[in-house]
């Protein structure tokens, strides 16, 4: 069976140094914040260029308590996309604030920030823009909307580690942004893991109260908050994999454009890379005219399609017909039904890929 996604093969991968990581820290002794989260935390946000990062439990809280530090209130509305995984609108309402959906570009599958602007309301605070399968948004003229408009830009970049927009790591563009450690992410974990960064001290302090009951000194809250720590086994094997995360993005992209050889000509739309943009692949996602026919090919020949996703949260019944902006949301509506995975992953061998390839050309 080839997989669509396989972290036991990053594992295998790097087995000898991660089993190492795992026993110095059950050795150690000190199991949650320690000098492996702290290490950890300064490693990742040198590696994306900015001053401050926080680790947390997961992407979803990342992304919650991102929002919380930035700024956004119980009550205020946020602007993001309805393609996307449903954890970028449920931290949004974990955070109190109000989703508001806009329509995704048909070319690129994120955010159409030309669509921005005519659904701010007075209550808008933030924009999330969500890097959806690796895919950057297009920022320079969201930043400038956001900078014009005075509301915060956050990233949710949980599917898009290494990825680059002008030439800086995406997650250092906005305000703050969130990333997620999920096993099948570019950078995952064994377990589950999130990470807030920022360049804003006010926005990391914020974040540093609000990961751990917002204390301030042990014991005593100078805030109301919660817990959503890294532990020190995650940010360990963490810090093993990091190192190969862009050698591992450069494997992404060149099993992409192998794909994109290889597939030319068949009746299927494939990814486009916006231009002055790097795509971190976290996800191989094409259009097909005939989508059950491309999953039950892949089927046939024990390869593992996916659909990323099969049903935009507006439509999701905890969701449906109670979010502003989901009446016109065309493309959205569009691409969720003939959008499918291709296994992707740095380890996908080449014999693997190649029959793939072989299963869709037949
Ligand atoms: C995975 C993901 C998240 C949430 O991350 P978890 O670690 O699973 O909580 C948020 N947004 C997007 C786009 C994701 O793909």
């Amino acid at each position: 069976m080839i997989l669509c996604a396989n972290p036991r093969a990053q594992y295998l991968a790097h087995k000898q140094a991660i089993d190492l990581a795992i026993a110095q820290v059950l050795e150690k002794g000190i199991y949650i914040k320690g000098e492996q989260c702290s290490a950890f935390e300064r490693e990742f946000a040198a590696f994306l260029g900015v001053s401050h990062g926080v680790g947390v439990a997961n992407g979803t809280d990342a992304l919650r308590i991102a929002l919380s530090a930035a700024g956004v209130n119980p009550g205020d509305e946020v602007i993001t996309v309805s393609h996307t995984a449903v954890a970028t609108v449920s931290a949004i309402e974990q955070a109190g604030a109000v989703p508001v959906f806009v329509d995704i570009d048909p070319v690129y599958f994120v955010l159409d920030v030309s669509l921005v602007e005519r659904a701010l309301s007075p209550r808008t605070k933030a924009v999330v823009a969500v890097h959806l399968y690796g895919q950057p948004v297009d920022l320079a003229p969201l930043k400038a909307l956001c900078d014009r408009k005075g509301l915060i830009l956050i990233e949710d970049c949980a599917q898009a580690h290494a990825a680059e927009y002008a030439g800086k790591k995406v997650g250092s563009l906005g305000h703050v942004s969130a990333f997620s450690f999920y096993p099948t992410k570019n950078l995952g974990a064994i377990g589950d893991g999130g990470f807030v960064a920022t360049s804003d001290k006010a926005i990391a302090e914020r974040a540093l109260l609000l990961r751990e009951y917002g204390w301030a000194e042990r014991y005593i809250s100078a805030i109301a908050g919660g817990n959503s720590r890294l532990d020190e086994l995650q940010a360990a094997i963490l810090r093993v994999k990091l190192p190969h995360l862009e050698r591992d993005t450069e494997l992404r992209r060149g099993i992409a454009a192998q794909y994109r050889a290889s597939l030319a000509g068949l009746p299927l739309t494939l990814p486009q890379e916006r231009a002055g943009s790097r795509h971190a692949y976290h996800l191989f996602v094409l259009r097909a005219q005939d989508r059950s026919a491309v999953l039950e090919q892949l089927k046939r020949h024990d390869i593992q399609g996916a659909i990323h996703y099969p049903a935009p949260v507006h439509l999701q019944p905890a969701y449906k017909g109670r979010i502003r902006g989901s009446d016109a949301l065309t493309h959205t509506e569009a691409v969720a039904q003939n959008i499918v995975s291709l296994p992707m992953y740095p380890e996908l061998a080449k014999h693997e890929l190649d029959q793939v390839v072989a299963a869709l050309r037949s």
